[in-house]
C-alpha cells in the first residue's frame, strides 16, 4: 500500500488508523510509484459513457486536463457536462487517432472487448492507459484522492484493499481541516518573499509555524486578510532570529509498534534533521521520520562486531555541534539498558543541549502482551529489571532474594544466559515450578509466546529458536495460563 502526501508534514497520525499493525511495507517493493502528473491544458481521453465513466469523470473534472468523451451513448451528466463546456463530447466509439497527444486515456467501456481495443489504440498511439477495473491490464492506477487543493492526498493499495482506502480516506477527509487548503493556497503565493530567508533550517521552521501555528490560529480569528498580516509578521520575526542551535533528543522508540511512540516522539521524529537508531528500531517506526531526515543505522549486534560506543558518542556530538536536531532514537525506553549516561554525558561535554523523552520499555509492553501486571497485591511488591548481557554483574547479583517465592523480574537480553540464569536461581532454592513466561517480539505482529517453568526454561527457549529481541519474565504466567499451570506437564507455548 503506498500513500503519498504533496505538502509534506501534513500528516502525523496515519498510521494510527491502520489498527495498530503497520501495513505500509511490502518487502517486495510497490508495484506502483505514486506520481503527480502536470494535466494543465493536457489532453486525457476517456471511452465510456456509463456509471464507470462517470465515477472518473467527477475526479477528472477537477483537473484542468483538456477533457475528450466518446460514447455513442452518453449519460445525461455528460452531455450537461459537454453543455457546459467542461468536457469535449464525441458521440462515436473511440478510433485510431483519437488518443494521439493524449497524456492518459481511461477506457472505461465496462466492456472488456472494446477496452481491449482502446487499450491497444491507446498505446500504439503512445498514451499511458488505465482500463476501469482491469489492474492487471492497466498501465497506471487511479488512487483514491483526498481532496484539499493544493493539496492532494493520493491512497493506492494496489487493488489489495479498496475497503481500506475508503476508510483512511474518510479518517482523513475528517481529520484535515477545511482550511488547509487555503492556508496552502496563500502560502504558495508567498513562496518568493520568504526567499529572504537562508535556506535550510529558518526557511523550514518559518513554514512550520505558518500552517500548525500563525496560520490556522488567523484564519480562524479574522479570515484571509488576517493570514496576509500573520504572513508578514512571521517572516519579520523569522529574518531577525538566530539560527536554531544544535539539540539532542534521546527518544524512546518503544517496543516496535509504531502506535505505542509517544505524541513527543512523533513530534522528535518529524522534526528531525538527523536521526541515530539502534538496531531494535523498526523500520515502520523509522518510515515516520521526516523525509529530509538523514537516517543512520547505530544497530549493535549482541555481542557481535559493531559501531563502537565511543564512535556513537562521536556522531551524536558532531551532528549536535553541527547545528541539526538530532535524535538518538532507542527501542524501548531509553534510560532501560540503553547507553544512555554515556552518550549524555558526551553531549553535556561539548555543550550541546538535549533532553530525553521516555518510551514504552519492552517489560511494560511483554507484561500487556500476557495479560498481567509488572506489581500485584500480595504477590510482589517490587520487580527487578535485569539484564542477561553482563554477566559480571549477574554473579553480584542478589540471587537469594529473587529466589524467595512471589518474586519477580524482567530479564532483558536473557535469551542466551536462560541456563545461567536457571542454575543461580535453583542453587538459591527456588522452586524449579517456578512459572517463567518468554515474549519475543512483543507487541509486533510476529509476537510469540513460551510459557513455561524455571526447570524445563532452557530446553524450551532452545525449542522455540526465537530470532527476535525477548524478554524473560521469572516469576510470572500469563493470565490464560495461571490457573491450569499446576496441572500442566513441563511447559506449553502459546501462540
Ligand atoms: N531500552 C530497551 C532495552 C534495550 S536492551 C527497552 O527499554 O526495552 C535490548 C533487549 O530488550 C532485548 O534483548 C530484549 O530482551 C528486550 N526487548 C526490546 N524490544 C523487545 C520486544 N519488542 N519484545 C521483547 N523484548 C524486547
Amino acid at each position: 500500500m503506498s500513500l503519498f502526501v504533496q505538502a509534506s508534514g501534513v500528516l502525523l497520525g496515519i498510521f494510527s488508523i491502520l489498527g495498530g499493525k503497520s501495513i505500509g511495507l511490502d518487502d517486495t517493493g510497490m508495484k506502483h510509484f505514486p506520481i503527480f502528473v502536470a494535466l494543465e491544458g493536457r489532453r486525457v481521453v476517456l471511452s465510456g459513457g456509463g456509471e464507470a465513466a462517470l465515477a472518473k469523470l467527477r475526479l477528472l473534472l477537477k483537473t484542468q486536463a483538456a477533457l475528450t468523451v466518446f460514447a455513442p451513448n452518453p449519460a445525461p451528466e455528460i452531455t450537461i457536462w459537454a453543455a457546459e463546456g467542461r468536457l469535449t463530447l464525441n458521440r462515436r466509439a473511440l478510433e485510431a487517432g483519437d488518443c494521439r497527444d493524449a497524456v492518459l486515456v481511461y477506457a472505461a467501456s465496462e466492456d472488456a472487448a472494446e477496452d481491449a481495443r482502446i487499450s491497444a489504440i491507446a498505446r500504439a498511439e503512445g498514451a499511458l492507459v488505465n482500463i476501469v477495473d482491469n489492474l492487471e491490464d492497466s498501465q497506471f492506477i487511479t488512487p483514491a484522492i483526498v481532496d484539499r487543493d493544493p493539496v492532494t492526498v493520493a491512497i493506492g493499495t494496489e487493488g489489495a484493499a479498496p475497503v481500506l482506502a475508503r476508510a483512511i480516506k474518510a479518517d482523513l477527509e475528517a481529520r484535515l481541516p477545511a482550511s488547509l487548503g487555503t492556508l496552502a493556497r496563500i502560502g504558495k503565493a508567498f513562496r518568493k518573499a520568504v526567499d529572504v530567508l537562508p535556506m535550510g533550517r529558518r526557511r523550514r521552521d518559518f513554514w512550520a509555524d505558518y500552517y500548525f501555528k500563525s496560520g490556522p490560529r488567523a484564519l480562524e480569528q479574522g479570515g484571509e486578510t488576517d493570514v496576509q498580516d500573520a504572513l508578514d509578521t512571521l517572516l519579520s520575526r523569522f529574518r531577525t532570529r538566530q539560527d536554531r542551535a544544535g539539540h539532542v533528543a534521546f527518544v524512546g522508540a518503544g517496543p516496535g509498534d509504531p502506535d505505542l511512540l509517544t505524541l513527543k516522539a512523533r513530534k522528535a521524529l518529524d522534526q528531525a534533521d538527523v536521526v541515530i537508531h539502534d538496531r531494535l528500531v523498526t523500520p515502520q517506526i523509522l518510515d515516520l521520520a521526516r523525509r529530509e531526515a538523514i537516517l543512520i543505522d547505530a544497530g549493535k549486534q549482541g555481542f557481535g562486531p559493531s559501531m563502537s560506543q565511543d564512535d556513537i558518542n562521536a556522531l551524536i556530538v558532531q551532528h549536535g555541534l553541527d547545528g541539526a536536531q538530532v535524535v538518538r532514537l532507542k527501542g524501548g525506553d531509553p534510560t532501560v539498558f540503553g547507553r544512555l549516561d554515556e552518550e549524555v554525558d558526551a553531549v553535556i561535554a561539548a555543550g550541546i543541549g538535549w533532553h530525553v523523552v521516555p518510551g514504552i520499555t519492552a517489560a511494560s509492553a511483554s507484561v500487556a502482551g500476557i495479560g498481567q501486571s509488572l506489581t500485584k497485591r500480595g504477590r510482589n511488591a517490587s520487580v527487578r529489571l535485569l539484564t542477561g548481557h553482563d554477566m559480571k554483574g549477574f554473579a553480584d547479583h542478589d540471587w537469594k532474594a529473587l529466589a524467595r517465592t512471589g518474586e519477580v523480574a524482567a530479564i532483558y537480553m536473557g535469551k542466551a544466559s536462560a541456563r545461567f540464569i536457571q542454575g543461580r536461581l535453583i542453587m538459591h532454592g527456588a522452586d524449579r515450578a517456578t512459572p517463567v513466561t518468554v515474549v519475543e517480539n512483543a507487541s509486533r505482529p510476529d509476537q510469540r509466546i513460551l510459557s513455561t517453568t524455571l526447570d524445563a526454561l532452557p530446553a524450551d527457549l532452545g525449542r522455540a529458536a526465537f530470532t527476535g529481541p525477548a524478554l524473560t519474565f521469572y516469576g510470572l504466567a500469563p493470565r490464560a495460563a495461571e490457573a491450569t499451570l499446576a496441572q500442566m506437564p513441563a511447559s506449553q507455548e502459546l501462540a
